[in-house]
């Protein structure tokens, strides 16, 4: 029995077949630049093997595409009979949606109801259902949400000190993203610490081109960096991440710039990118960095300096915290960024392990010494995997098998 997962973005759709039993990954692929000239589907079986590529017609739109993705599953698989259900990521599920869950017409009304707040997302992942929904008639379809973990927050971490109407009325609040992520963060940290997820608390911190931390408290999240929407708390490749909101309204009133241009700013031309005016890139940055380039250094000291800062207020919203665990590309990978954030996380009882943050952790992911009061981890980031396991969760549930 297979399980299909679908991560469909406004030009993308990332795909991957999971064996049900123990979630082994059977195939993965992208197809990207949709509505282009050369839309492209790449794939692979298993992991790490030789990729496949096929280009569809100039302009294929997502429900072409779903067509051929499924013709090469089922090529590459013999069939898709063994298929019991499709995951779909989906970004905004706002106050309504608290787990994943079964889609129906009432669920895709409430994903519509919820574009507001993630205008550029929602209607991609809703194409994405409906073309899945043709492609599989018959199939559950499942919708697992970035800001679903995140609903357990207390009122005093979601709510903004702004007129409290502008939550009741619209819905004005801290929803944070990037849970599916923090999620599998969280019940990979529990297994290596050897607790069960109720009995854990820890931060979760993704660092990738978008980046936010959150503080899970006996297995449920209490807080968290990002906002009513992705741009606010860390430094992320382009955005600002937190700032004086009057900023807005100075960039309007005295350099003239309409509220679509500040958008654009603040989300597309600022955080690393705008600081260094080079790249988007940690590994750009830091090579530039290190051959001298003052404003990539100066990037990348402002991005340490606000995660150690995001981490320590986190910490203090925790009565306990057992662990700090690293995924994304930079939270992997760049160990610069750990030890360096972390150096001034001493006096919360974090000591490194120089060595094994040299090897990312190597198998166990472990990065902190062995007598460090809290445990470090490095989490490998698994989306399609994180959005399979919630999937499964919600077949189970619903006695889908
Ligand atoms: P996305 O949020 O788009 O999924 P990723 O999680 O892949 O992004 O993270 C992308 C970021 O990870 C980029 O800034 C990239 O430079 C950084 N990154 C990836 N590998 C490394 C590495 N070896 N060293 C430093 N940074 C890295």
């Amino acid at each position: 029995m297979h399980l299909l997962v679908i991560n469909c973005g406004s030009s993308s759709i990332k795909f991957a077949v999971f064996e049900q039993s123990a979630l082994d990954l059977v195939l993965s692929g992208i197809c990207d630049r949709l509505g282009s000239d050369s839309p492209t589907i790449t794939w692979e079986l298993g992991e790490k093997s030789q990729k496949n590529a096929i280009t569809l017609p100039a302009g294929s739109n997502h429900t072409t595409a779903m067509r051929a993705i499924t013709e090469r599953i089922a090529q590459e698989l013999g069939d898709t009979s063994s298929f019991i259900a499709v995951g779909h990521r989906v970004v905004h599920g706002g106050e309504r949606f608290k787990a994943a869950t079964v889609i129906d017409s009432e669920v895709i009304s409430g994903i519509e109801a919820c574009s507001k707040l993630a205008p550029l997302h929602n209607p991609a992942n809703l194409v994405g259902i409906d073309a899945a929904r043709k492609a599989f008639p018959g199939l559950p379809q499942i919708a697992v949400f970035d800001t679903a973990f995140h609903q357990t927050l207390p009122p005093e971490a979601y709510l903004y000190p702004l007129p409290y109407e502008y939550y009741e009325k619209h819905g004005i609040r801290r929803y944070g993203f990037h849970g599916t992520s923090h999620r599998h963060v969280a019940l990979e940290t529990a297994k290596r610490l050897g607790h069960s997820l109720e009995n854990t608390s820890m931060i979760s911190v993704h660092l990738g081109n978008g980046c936010s931390a959150a503080a899970i408290e006996s297995g449920v999240c209490i807080d968290t960096t990002m906002g009513l929407t992705p741009l606010e708390g860390l430094v992320m490749g382009t955005r600002c991440g937190d700032i004086d909101p009057s900023i807005q309204t100075f960039l309007h009133r005295e350099l003239g710039m309409s509220f679509a241009e500040i958008d654009e700013t603040l989300n597309k031309k600022s955080g690393l990118l705008g600081l260094s005016q080079l790249s988007n890139d940690m590994r750009t940055l830091s090579e530039a960095a290190d051959g001298g380039n003052e404003r990539a250094r100066l990037a990348i000291d402002i991005f340490v300096y606000r995660l150690s800062k995001a981490i320590a207020s986190l910490r203090s919203t925790l009565a306990n915290c057992h662990a700090i665990s690293f995924t994304g590309g930079i939270g992997e990978n760049a160990k610069h960024i750990r030890s360096r954030a972390l150096e001034r996380l001493n006096f919360l009882g974090v000591n490194l392990d120089r060595e094994s943050n040299e090897t990312n952790g190597s198998e166990s992911g472990r990065i902190s010494s062995e007598n460090s009061p809290v445990a470090v981890y490095v989490i490998p980031a698994n989306e399609e995997l994180a959005i399979a396991e919630e999937s499964l969760s919600v077949i189970n549930r619903n006695n889908f098998n």
